[in-house]
C-alpha cells in the first residue's frame, strides 16, 4: 500500500450497522475534515481525469459532488452533478436502475453533456455499480463518451467491478 492509500484508509470511519442491519457504513466524514487527505485524494483524481483524457467531470448525488467539484477545478474542468430524479429544473435525461428493494433514478441536465465529450465520473464508493452503471448509461445517452470511473472505495465482495465490465467497455475503473 502507498503512503498516499495508507492516509486516505487512515480518514475513513467503519460504521456498522448503517443505516441499517448488516451494512458497514463507509464514511468519508473524516478524511473531508483533513485537508491533507482531502488534498491528496483531489490531486489523486485530478491525475486521472487528466491520465483518461477526460472533458468533464460528472459526480453522483450526493458525495459525488463533494469530491468531484474540486476534481474538476483542479484538471481544470467542467463540473457536472448527476442527481437522484426531480432535483434539476432544466430539461433532463433520466435513467432507472434496480436496487435491492425497488428501484430508483437518476437524471443530468440534457445541455450539460454532447458529443465529443469525455466525462470521468467520480463518486465515494462503489458498491453494487447499479448507480454507476445507470451514470454511464445517462452520458452514453447524451451522446458522450465515459473515460473512466474513479471512486475512493470499492467494496469488492459486492462485484461491481464484475457488473460495470460491459458498460465501461474498456474504461478504467480506478478504485483508490
Ligand atoms: P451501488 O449503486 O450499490 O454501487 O451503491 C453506490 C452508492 O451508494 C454510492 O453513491 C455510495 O455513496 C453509496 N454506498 C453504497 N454502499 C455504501 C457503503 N457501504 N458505505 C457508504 N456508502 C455506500
Amino acid at each position: 500500500m502507498t503512503g498516499i492509500q495508507e492516509l486516505l484508509l487512515s480518514r475513513i470511519r467503519d460504521v456498522a450497522d448503517y443505516p441499517e442491519p448488516g451494512v458497514m457504513f463507509k464514511d468519508i466524514t473524516p478524511l473531508l475534515a483533513d485537508p491533507a487527505a482531502f488534498t491528496a485524494l483531489t490531486d489523486t483524481l485530478s491525475e486521472i481525469a487528466t491520465n483518461t483524457g477526460a472533458t468533464k467531470v460528472v459526480g453522483l448525488e450526493a458525495r459525488g459532488f463533494i469530491l468531484g467539484a474540486p476534481v474538476a477545478l483542479r484538471a481544470g474542468l467542467g463540473f457536472i452533478p448527476v442527481r437522484k430524479a426531480g432535483k434539476l429544473p432544466g430539461a433532463t435525461l433520466r435513467q432507472a436502475y434496480d436496487l435491492e428493494y425497488g428501484s430508483a433514478e437518476i437524471e443530468v441536465h440534457a445541455e450539460d453533456l454532447a458529443a465529443g465529450d469525455r466525462v470521468l465520473i467520480v463518486d465515494d464508493v462503489l458498491a453494487t455499480g447499479g448507480t454507476a452503471e445507470a451514470a454511464i448509461h445517462l452520458i452514453q445517452r447524451a451522446g458522450a463518451e465515459v473515460s473512466g470511473l474513479a471512486v475512493l472505495m470499492e467494496l469488492g465482495f459486492l462485484q461491481g467491478r464484475a457488473r460495470l465490465t460491459p458498460a465501461l467497455d474498456g474504461a478504467p475503473l480506478e478504485a483508490l
